[in-house]
Order: C-alpha cells, then structure tokens, then sequence
C-alpha cells in the first residue's frame, strides 16, 4: 500500500484528536505504555509511550548505551472544527438542530452542504466510578445547508458567516428531539443516563483519495496536521539504531493556542523529559546537559501556491506541492528554523537524498503560529519548523502532494538515525 493510502486510512479511523491519539497507539506495536500516575522503570533499548488527556502523545525509543541528547519530532492531533455544547439539541419549528461552537479558525464555508457525522469521548459511570469512551457515531447524520440564492442573493459577495446563525447543523425533523443522547450513548454502549461528560465535535464525512492524471495530489480532512503526525510515527517506527533517544510527540490544541494542560504550551513535554533521564538514574545536569544537545523538528503543513492566487506566495520562497519537505522561515521567529538549524536538516536530507524547499509569508502577511516557538519556551532546545506544502489549509477537506509523504518519512527517519552532536555553542557533528 502507498504511504499516501495508509495516511487515507489513518486519518479515517482519526476523526477527532482523541482517536488520532488511539490510532498512533494501535500503531505502536512493542512499545510499552507508561501512565504519567505511576513509577517509570526503563530500560536502555526499551521503546514506550505516554499520553496525556488522551489526545496528546509522547512515544520514545532509548538506545541501549548511556545517551547524551534527544531528537525529537513534535506535530499536532487537533483540526478546526465544530464542537458541540452541552446542551446539544436546539428544537426550532419543524427541525431539530445541533448547538456548536468554533474550535480552531476554520474555513466555514467548506462546512457546508456535505454529510458530517459526530465523534470525541464521553465519560460514563461504572460500578467503580468514571471510564472513558471514545466514540464514533459513523453515519451520515448531519447537513449544515446553505441558504438558496434565491433568498441571498449576496452569498458570492463575500457573505459573512455568523457561527451563532449560519453554522448550525440539522440533526433531523421534529420526530428526532430528545435522540441526540441517546445516539450518542448507544455508540458508546452505555446508557444515556450514565454519560456523565463529553467533548463532542462534528467530522466531515468525506473520505480521503488519492486524485489527478498522474495520481499526484491527495485530498482528505485533517491533512494539516495529521499527515506530518503520521509521518513522525511512521518514521519513528522505522528508525534503526543511534546514540540518542528519538522522540515522537504529538500534541493537543495547537489550534487554540496550545495553552492546555496536554498543549505544547504545557509541562508535558519537560516533564517526560525529565522523567527518562531520573528513570535511568541520571542526574540533574544530565538533563540540562542533554538539552544544550538536542534538536527538535516541529512538524506543521505549509502553504503551497494556490493555482489561483500566487501573488500571495513570495516571490522566490514559495513552496510547490510535490516539491519535498517545507523548511519554514520568520523574522520574528514565528517559525523557529535559524541558520543554524536549517544547515543541520539541510545536511541531513542532501544526505538521504530528500529534497527541501524554503517557504517565507509573502512579507506583508502576518501568516500563522504553530508548535515549535510554543513547546520552545518549556523545553528550550534548537528547533526547526517544516511541513508538507498544502492548499486550503483550515478547509475541512484539504489538498497536498502524494509525493511528499514519502519524502516526509524518508527525511525524518534520516534525522532520527543521524547523530547530531554538538560539539560548542552552534557547532556541530553529524
Ligand atoms: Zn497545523
């Protein structure tokens, strides 16, 4: 199977950050889980995984020698979406309607008029207490319709979605009030009185493929930034023996500024750090020690130049889908990559034969954040930011180069088996 139809089938069992998280799990086979509750007892040459609120992962693989430095690849598990308030079922008229609200800055107008279904976790009683369930309700159950042109003829003059107005999908006529619930329930095979909690989000029903004459671009939900997690596990997977601890992490709530407890911009990554170090009996300068050698690769998609608007490209760092790994760049250090960093990955790939392309904001754009400068602030480690080049990021139906998967492994696999040393303040050996 091509790397782009496993990313296909990954996203489709990953409708919700809580089930990307599931499915890197199940994909980790040999790895021993470890609960963040309970003494860690590792042993060199041991490969383990930890999560954190079920929707943010850290996965490692400890060489079998004393190591001096960690590399580690972080992306994100969450996508722009709808999620649904507590209170669900609005009864208007004739219809039954769901309450949402945004998560994330979403293009809203690519929500419409397409079959969406419900997915997330719910927290049920049981004889002992609570337990989580993930859910997946898997049918068509939902419509947010446009409004006819012939009532707003103003649609194709840049109309302006109000999410308290527009944006609430239809669950059904008024035979289905009071069902929501017990939907929900029935998929978690529980009773709907024993749902206790929920975080609940609409998915788009619209599967992944693979499209184009020459079968050249891939089309699917979520692809920013479940393709660049997909990559990391699967080059986590595939990486043979090295001197260091390679580390996968993949993060909750970077579209909402990653400020949660399971956020880049939370403890968790410093805390597992730190946690393998005492584990293996090391001291406390060994981990600042290991720190001052590290090197991380924050993973996020790009922008590529969109067919229609290439005047908000740069003029000559622009990215082509297909084109290889996205190394991006900001003055204001947005994006984390310096000098420094990118003439590391820049060898690390002419090495693996990988190829590598420079992607600036056109410079009066401000563009967006993303994961790297963030976790950078707990963690504070050389980083460089790169992503796959894609269009219509934040649709919830995007496009990117089926190409570039694999030229996503190939390079962060390559980075996992290179021992990047650092001999001196920005010199290194590799
Ligand atoms: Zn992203």
């Amino acid at each position: 199977m091509s790397n782009a139809q496993k990313l296909i089938d990954f996203i489709k069992k990953s409708p919700t950050g809580f089930h990307a998280i599931d499915t890197i799990v199940r994909e980790l086979e040999g790895f021993e889980p470890l609960q963040e509750s309970e003494n860690w007892r590792l042993q060199p040459g041991g490969k383990y995984y930890v999560t954190r609120n079920r929707s943010s992962i850290i996965a490692f693989t400890l060489p079998k020698a004393p190591f001096k430095a960690f590399q580690l690849i972080a992306s994100h598990s969450d996508s722009p979406t709808f999620k649904i308030k507590e209170n669900a079922e609005i009864a208007k008229g004739k219809y039954v309607q769901l309450d949402t609200e945004r998560y994330g800055g979403m293009i809203m107008s690519s929500w419409f008029d397409r079959p969406l279904s419900v997915a997330g976790r719910v927290l049920a009683r049981t004889e002992k207490g609570i337990k989580t369930i993930l859910v997946d309700l898997d049918k068509d159950l939902l419509i947010i319709p446009n409004v006819a042109i012939h009532m707003n003829r103003e649609i194709n003059n840049g109309y302006k979605y109000n999410a308290a107005v527009d944006t609430f999908p239809l669950w059904g006529s008024d035979e289905t009030k009071d069902t929501f619930k017990a939907e929900v329930a029935k998929a978690a095979g529980v009773a709907p009185e024993d749902i206790l909690g929920a975080d609940l989000f609409l998915y788009n029903r619209m599967e992944g493929r693979v499209w184009g004459v020459k079968d050249e671009y891939v089309s699917a939900p979520r692809l920013d930034d479940i393709e660049c997690a997909f990559a990391s596990v699967e080059a986590l997977k595939a990486a043979g023996d090295s001197h260091h601890a390679n580390v996968c992490c993949v993060f909750d709530n970077e579209e909402v500024g990653s400020t949660t407890k399971q956020g880049a911009d939370s403890s968790f990554l410093y805390d597992v750090l730190r946690r393998i170090l005492l584990s293996l009996g090391r001291g406390e300068e060994d981990y600042y020690k290991a720190l001052a050698a590290s090197f991380m690769l924050s993973a996020d998609n790009a922008h590529a130049v969109h067919p229609n608007h290439p005047e908000y490209s740069d003029p000559v760092n622009q990215t082509q889908m297909n084109g290889g790994i996205v190394v991006k760049f900001n003055a204001n250090q947005k994006y984390t990559t310096d000098g420094v960093s990118e003439a590391v990955f820049h060898q690390i790939c002419q090495k693996a034969n990988v190829p590598v392309q420079h992607y600036a904001n056109r410079s009066d754009l401000p563009g967006g954040g993303t994961l790297g400068n963030i976790s950078g602030s707990h963690v504070s480690i050389n980083t460089l930011d790169i992503g796959l080049a894609q269009l219509a990021m934040h649709s919830c139906y995007e496009t990117a180069g089926t190409k570039d998967i694999d030229y996503m492994i190939d390079g962060m696999k390559a980075f996992y088996e290179t021992d990047i040393e650092c001999a001196a303040d920005g010199e290194y050996k590799l």
